[in-house]
């Protein structure tokens, strides 16, 4: 068994028996179902994948599909997008609208959710918004390497009807001229993104290029640029983690995007792309455990950004 093996095995092990588990999102009803005790991780480093727990159990990526969607705005607008969207860590909940107020209604970041509207607008401007959903799908299918990767309509759905705040956040950036699509059609296509279900093992396989300078590193495909890559990994380390941005930089040091579903995506530049899923989240919106799993992951194998111990 090689050392990383060893590492998410014990890894997963201590996270099954811990008691402190955070709390799961309610907000709708099918995130309010999820099982607290659930717990898994993936991890593609040099020597292929290692995973444990409940590494095959699909769940709502939710704001993980944040990373996605701005690698495809990047590539559809280039530089042009950080017109709609600026590139500063938000010091406000991930739904906050204060700061909109201030800045004319341009989203600090492409990771908070009005920031996340603002890539997902300039990803659907030009098409029908199951186009642009289309595309965002595939997308993840192509990078993760399997077409079984899907949409949780019921999840969606439920976003739609209780989404008041992202319309909000939305009708306000329509009124700076922020975006410029019906903001129905753009808040359908972010609510679908949010809502598509993906396991640990595919999301760790989808975020292969971010680790590899933008190149998938099994078929040689070159997804982005290395500096774009490199680029999307600084947003994410500074932005990732909402109000607690700092915090996993401090804990973990490594780039990474976590949502309310309790999924985490956390890259290991040149090393390995690791997802890690517990449901339980902490005060911030991220998963409890998951944060814990990738402090110790990164200690054991010395892949902070930051340095070794
Ligand atoms: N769909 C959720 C929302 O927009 C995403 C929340 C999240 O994962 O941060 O409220």
């Amino acid at each position: 068994m090689t050392a990383l093996n060893a590492a998410v095995r014990e890894i997963a092990d201590e996270m099954a028996s811990r008691p402190d588990r955070g709390e799961v999102a309610d907000y709708i009803p099918e995130l309010a179902r999820a099982d607290p005790g659930a717990f898994g991780i993936a991890v593609i480093g040099p020597e292929g994948i290692a995973a444990a727990g409940d590494a095959d159990a699909p769940f709502s990526i939710q704001s993980v599909s944040k990373v996605f969607t701005l690698t495809l705005a990047l590539g559809l607008a280039g530089d042009r997008l950080w017109n709609r969207v600026g590139r500063e860590p938000s010091g406000n909940p991930f739904n906050s609208i204060v700061q909109l107020e201030r800045e004319r209604g341009v989203p600090r970041n492409p990771f908070i959710n009005a920031g996340a509207i603002a890539v997902t607008d300039v990803i659907l401007s030009g098409h029908q918004p199951r186009e642009a959903l289309g595309e965002i799908l595939r997308f993840l299918q192509f990078i993760a390497e399997d077409e079984t990767i899907y949409i949780d309509d019921a999840v969606a759905k439920s976003e739609r009807r209780t989404g008041f705040r992202n319309a909000a956040l939305a009708n306000y950036m329509k009124s700076f001229g922020v975006l410029e699509n019906p903001v129905d059609f753009t808040l359908g296509v972010y609510f679908h993104h949010c809502a598509i279900a993906m396991s640990c093992r595919q999301l760790a396989m989808a975020g292969r290029y971010l680790a590899h300078s933008g190149r998938n590193p099994t078929t040689g495909f070159n997804v982005v640029s290395p500096e774009r890559a490199r680029r999307i990994n600084a947003l994410m380390l500074t932005c990732g983690h909402y109000d607690g941005s700092g915090e996993f930089a401090y804990r973990v040091g490594l780039p990474g995007k976590s949502g309310v579903g309790g999924g985490i995506l956390a890259i290991a530049p040149g090393k390995a792309s690791i997802a890690v899923w517990s449901p339980g989240l902490d005060a911030n919106g991220n998963s409890h455990l998951g944060r814990i799993a990738l402090e110790m992951l990164a200690k054991r194998m010395g892949w902070s950004i930051f340095g070794a111990d």
